[in-house]
C-alpha cells in the first residue's frame, strides 16, 4: 500500500474535480439565477426588455444547447483533444462567455456570451463527468458510486454559492456585475484546475481514439434521412403555419419537435436494423420509456430558473426583517435540500436493499414523477393566493423545491445509471447520450411553459401550474403501472 494522500479516502484527482466542477456550476447556476430576470427587465432599469415569451423560449433554447452540445463535446474529447484538455478549453470557453456578459450592451453581445458558455459547457461538462469514472478503473462497485455522490456535492455546492453570489450582485446591485462574477467563478476553477492537474495522473491526456466497434455508429444512409427529414419537417411546419422559424419561440418549438422526432427515428433504426436479440430489444425499449420519464420530470425540474423564478419575482413577498431578498436566490433551495437529504436518502436506500425492498428504476421513476407533480401542486395552492391580488409567502416555493428535490434524489441518479447498464455493449456511449438528449428536451419544454406566465396578471398562472400536475401525475402513473413488466424487460438490470 502506497501512503498517498487521499480525498475523503477517494483519489486525489477526485478532489481536482470536484472543485472544478463546483466552480463551473457556481458560473452555470448562478448565472441561470438571474438569465430570465434579466432578459424580461425593462431596457429602464438595464435589462435587455425582452417579452415573457420572448424571454423564456431564449432560456429553453440555452439551456436546452448547453446538454445537447455535449454529445459533439463527448465525441471531440474521445476523437481529438482527450478528456483533459476539453475541460481546460470548455473552462476558457465558459469563462469568456460570461465576461462577454458582463459587457453591457446589444442584444447581439448578449446572445454572442450565450453561445460561448452554451459550447464551453458541452466540452467541459460530459468529459469531467467521464473523467470521475474513469478514476476508478474497473471498479464498478460502491466507491465509484460513492465517488459519484461526493461528486455531486460538489456541483450543488457550487450552485447554492453561485445563485446567492450572482442573485445578489446581478439583482441588487447591476446585472452585469452578477455575470462577471459567474466569469470570476470560473476563473477560480481553472486556476485550481491548473495547478492539481498532476493528481489526475494522465487520465484523459490524450484521445482515446475509441476502436470503432461493428454497428457503434449508425449508417451513413440513415444520418442523410435525418438530415434531410428535418429540412423536411422544418419546411412543412412552416408552411402549415404551426410554428414561426423568425420568432425565438418558435425556434424553440420547432427544435422541441426535431429532438422528438430524431430521437424517435434513432429508436426505430436500432429496433428495425439495429441487430439487437429480444432481450436487448426489450432493453432498448425500456430505455426508450426511461428517456420519455426523465424527459417529463425535467420539464418540471427545470422551471427552477423559468417559472418559478419568475414567480420569485413577482408573486412572492420576500421580505425579511424588512429586507427584501433577490427573487433568484430562492432557488437555492434546491442545492440545499439536496446537500442535507442526500445522505438521508443514501442511507434509505441502504436499509431497504438490506430487507430487499429497495424499489427498482421503474418505481423510482413513477415516484420522481409523482413528487415533481405534488411540488407543482404546492405551487397551484400558492397561484391562487397570487391570483387574488395579494403576494403568496416565501414557503410554498420551499415547500416546492423539498418535493422537487425528493423527486430528484429519487430519479435522477438511478436514471443515467440503469440506462448505461440497459444499454447493449455497442451502444453504450451513444446511451449515455440519449440521458443528456432527455435533460435538454425537459429544459426547452420548462422553457416553454414559462412563455404562458403573465408578470403582470396572476390569473392564468393557477392554470399553468396545474397542467404540469397533470402532466407528472400521469406519467407517474403509467411507470408505476407499467413497473411490472419493465422489470421483466429490464433482465438482470435492477
Ligand atoms: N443538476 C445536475 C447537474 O447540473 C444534474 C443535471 C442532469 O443530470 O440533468 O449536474
Ligand atoms: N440539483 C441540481 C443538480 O444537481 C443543481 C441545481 O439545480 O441547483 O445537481
Amino acid at each position: 500500500m502506497s501512503a498517498e494522500k487521499t480525498f475523503l479516502g477517494h483519489p486525489r484527482g477526485l478532489a481536482t474535480l470536484f472543485f472544478t466542477e463546483m466552480w463551473e456550476r457556481f458560473s452555470y447556476y448562478g448565472m441561470r439565477a438571474i438569465l430570465i430576470l434579466f432578459m424580461t427587465t425593462e431596457t429602464a432599469q438595464q435589462g435587455l426588455g425582452l417579452d415573457v415569451e420572448t424571454s423564456a423560449a431564449v432560456y429553453g433554447l440555452y439551456t436546452a444547447a448547453v446538454y445537447l452540445l455535449s454529445l459533439p463535446g463527448g465525441w471531440l474529447a474521445d476523437n481529438v483533444f482527450g478528456q483533459q484538455k476539453s475541460i481546460w478549453y470548455g473552462g476558457i470557453l465558459i469563462m469568456i462567455g460570461h465576461l462577454v456578459l458582463a459587457i453591457p450592451g446589444s442584444q447581439e453581445i448578449f446572445f454572442l456570451g450565450l453561445a460561448f458558455v452554451a459550447i464551453g459547457t458541452g466540452f467541459l461538462k460530459p468529459n469531467i463527468s467521464s473523467i470521475v469514472g474513469d478514476l476508478y478503473g474497473d471498479d464498478k462497485g460502491a466507491k465509484r458510486d460513492a465517488g459519484f455522490s461526493i461528486f455531486y456535492m460538489g456541483i450543488n455546492i457550487g450552485s447554492l454559492l453561485g445563485q446567492t453570489v450572482v442573485s445578489f450582485l446581478g439583482e441588487k446591485v447591476d446585472w452585469h456585475m452578477g455575470f462577471g462574477a459567474a466569469a470570476v467563478g470560473m476563473f477560480l476553477g481553472l486556476v485550481q484546475y491548473r495547478l492539481s492537474l498532476g493528481t489526475l495522473k494522465g487520465i484523459g491526456e490524450k484521445p482515446e481514439k475509441k476502436v470503432k466497434l461493428p454497428g457503434e455508429r449508425t449508417s451513413n444512409t440513415f444520418t442523410y434521412a435525418l438530415v434531410i427529414g428535418s429540412i423536411l419537417l422544418i419546411a412543412l411546419l412552416q408552411y402549415l403555419k404551426v410554428v414561426d422559424v423568425t420568432t425565438a419561440p418558435g425556434i424553440a418549438e420547432i427544435t422541441g419537435y426535431l429532438i422528438v422526432g430524431i430521437t424517435l427515428a434513432y429508436f426505430a433504426n436500432i429496433f428495425i436494423s439495429g441487430g439487437l436479440n429480444t432481450q436487448e430489444r426489450k432493453q432498448v425499449f425500456v430505455i426508450f420509456l426511461l428517456f420519455i420519464g426523465a424527459a417529463i420530470f425535467w420539464a418540471g425540474f427545470e422551471q427552477a430558473g423559468s417559472t418559478l423564478n419568475l414567480f420569485s419575482r413577482d408573486y412572492t413577498d420576500r421580505f425579511i426583517f424588512g429586507y427584501e431578498l433577490p427573487a433568484g436566490v430562492l432557488q437555492n433551495f434546491n442545492p440545499f435540500f439536496i446537500i442535507v437529504l442526500s445522505p438521508v436518502f443514501g442511507a434509505i436506500w441502504i436499509r431497504l436493499s438490506a430487507r430487499q425492498m429497495n424499489p427498482h428504476t421503474p418505481v423510482k421513476f413513477g415516484i420522481g414523477l409523482i413528487f415533481m407533480a405534488l411540488g407543482f401542486l404546492v405551487m397551484y395552492f400558492a397561484a391562487l393566493i397570487a391570483a387574488t391580488g395579494a403576494k403568496a409567502g416565501m414557503g410554498w416555493l420551499i415547500f416546492t423545491y423539498m418535493l422537487h428535490t425528493t423527486g430528484e434524489l429519487t430519479l435522477s441518479p438511478v436514471g443515467l445509471s440503469a440506462t448505461t447498464k440497459l444499454a447493449p455493449r455497442k451502444y453504450y456511449s451513444q446511451m449515455m447520450g440519449i440521458w443528456f438528449v432527455a435533460t435538454a428536451l425537459g429544459n426547452l419544454i420548462a422553457g416553454l411553459f414559462a412563455g404562458g406566465f403573465d408578470p403582470n396578471d396572476a390569473s392564468q398562472v393557477p392554470d399553468l401550474f396545474l397542467s404540469v400536475v397533470y402532466l407528472g401525475v400521469g406519467a407517474g402513473i403509467v411507470f408505476l403501472v407499467l413497473s411490472g413488466f419493465m422489470k421483466k424487460w429490464m433482465g438482470e438490470v435492477k
